[in-house]
């Protein structure tokens, strides 16, 4: 299959404002040194506790944020140098589904200004050709004409998010982010989103990247999935590797945590010990030693690095990183 994204140790690192650490410059490694592909028609699941850099990796790709460092190669072209004038031509084929549809959709515009919004600005339409546009996008999300006048406050949260989705999918995007876009919403309603999400990726051919911090979210609708732990992939390959045969002492522990149902019987059960690390002070080494039950001498002092065990299967961890032969980073 062919890649349409794939970022190469990506860095995005946030400046402390002075006196706010002890350190006077002190940086925050949201995104610390991340490298993957993404691969055209698929979905890749990113999950992660809060605050592991989910979010800010996906706004990094998009470029909404300023990578510090590393490239992101979108259909070919690495577009992290890139100023905003020679990006235009890639914003309409990158799109972000937001966790709240409420607070990125204007309340005080009607659905139909708020879906017709990327044709104002990026196409030169008729009046009539862009209400048949919204009328059609309306209509992929399961939302009938009656919407087009009205406000988004006289949606469920359910409906906000298909008009969310609708006013992504206006652009004909190619590859869409994801960022807990079914989070805010009641369980019952969160697989009618997600298969929604499933059937526009078959009839628009839409590649996804999709964060969230919930595995069993992520489970239902990723082809691969990846770990987050502060700022860096601990895990990576298809998602039942992942969810079938975890590798990654963290991975296992995210795992455990997951009601039994969900769990296969006789999987290994590590408890998260402690709180996540500062991270403007993230351990050496392994990022995960100071909760992993396991840590030796070896993950204070080396960082461990990606390393395929197989089937596309990548662990960063000093347990499973036999050769160096093997390395992802060669
Ligand atoms: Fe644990 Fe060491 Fe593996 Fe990190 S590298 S997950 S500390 S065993
Ligand atoms: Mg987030």
């Amino acid at each position: 299959k062919e890649k349409i994204l794939e970022v190469k140790q990506l860095k995005k690192y946030f400046l402390l404002r002075n006196g706010l650490f002890r350190t006077s410059s002190a940086s925050i490694k949201a995104v610390d040194d991340i490298s993957f592909a993404v691969y055209q028609g698929e979905t890749l699941g990113i999950v992660g506790e809060s605050g592991s850099g989910k979010s800010t990796l996906g706004r990094t790709i998009l470029r909404l944020y300023e990578p510090t460092d590393g490239d992101i190669w979108f259909q070919g072209k690495n577009i992290a140098p890139l100023g905003e004038r020679e990006l235009k031509p890639f914003r309409k084929d990158m799109q972000m589904i937001f966790q709240d549809p409420f607070s990125s959709l204007n309340p005080q515009f009607t659905i139909k200004r708020i879906v017709e919004e990327p044709f104002l600005a990026q196409s030169k339409l008729s009046k009539k050709e862009r209400t048949e546009k919204v009328l059609q996008l309306l209509e992929k999300v399961g939302l009938s004409e009656d919407a087009l006048t009205k406000h988004p406050h006289e949606f469920s949260g359910g409906q906000r998010q298909r008009i969310g989705i609708a006013r992504a999918l206006a652009m004909n995007p190619k590859f869409i982010i994801a960022d807990e876009p079914v989070s805010a919403l009641d369980v019952s309603i969160q697989a009618q989103v997600l298969n929604l999400m499933k059937d526009l990726q078959e009839e628009f051919h839409l590649t996804y990247l999709f964060i969230s911090h919930d595995l069993s979210v992520v489970k239902h609708i990723s082809d691969r999935v990846g770990v987050m732990y502060l700022g860096r992939i601990m895990e990576i390959g298809p998602k039942n590797a992942i969810y079938d045969n975890p590798l990654h002492p963290y991975t296992k522990a995210l795992l455990s945590s997951v009601p039994k149902t969900n769990l296969k019987a006789k999987r290994e059960r590590i408890t998260l010990h402690g709180e996540p690390p500062n991270p403007a002070e993230p351990p050496s080494g392994c990022a995960f030693r100071t909760r992993c039950p396991f840590a030796h001498d070896r993950c204070i002092t080396e960082r461990p690095k990606l390393a395929h065990q197989g089937e596309g299967h990548f662990v960063a961890c000093h347990l499973f990183e036999k050769t160096a032969a093997n390395s992802l980073s060669s």
